[in-house]
């Protein structure tokens, strides 16, 4: 689909959130039978937009990608190419720790206060 320039947005292969496993695409169905038919109206994302918004995540509707929701701070092709170095000169794990040592930091809570919250409240 991206070939074909349909759906929703992508990356370059290593400059996407989806690499790292910090976004996730919901696609809605635009037909009865599941799967068939995804629906790409920015209208049927609304709450999806909202809800993700609420918990402190960034919303690909930001930037004409709907179905898509990220970890915020790691959006642009520059501020996920720290985490591609760390990739390719270490492992997906260690991103993840990184990303994990990130999150318990004074700063990085200070500048995402409603999920640090949200991620509170559910135990992590
Ligand atoms: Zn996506």
């Amino acid at each position: 689909m991206y070939l074909a320039g349909k759906g929703g947005k992508a990356s370059p292969a290593g400059l996407s959130a989806h690499n790292y496993g910090l976004a996730f695409d919901f696609v809605c169905d635009a037909s009865p039978r599941p799967g068939v038919q995804p629906d790409w109206r920015e209208s049927a994302y609304r709450v999806l937009g909202e809800e993700s918004t609420k918990a402190g995540l960034v919303w690909g509707g930001r930037f004409g990608d709907s179905p898509h929701v990220q970890w915020p701070g790691y959006v642009s092709a520059l501020q996920l190419k720290p985490l591609r170095v760390l990739v390719q000169q270490s492992s997906l794990a260690d991103v993840w720790a990184h990303l994990d040592a990130e999150r318990l930091s004074p700063k990085w809570r200070a500048a995402n206060p409603k999920l640090a919250a949200e991620l509170e409240r559910l135990g992590f």
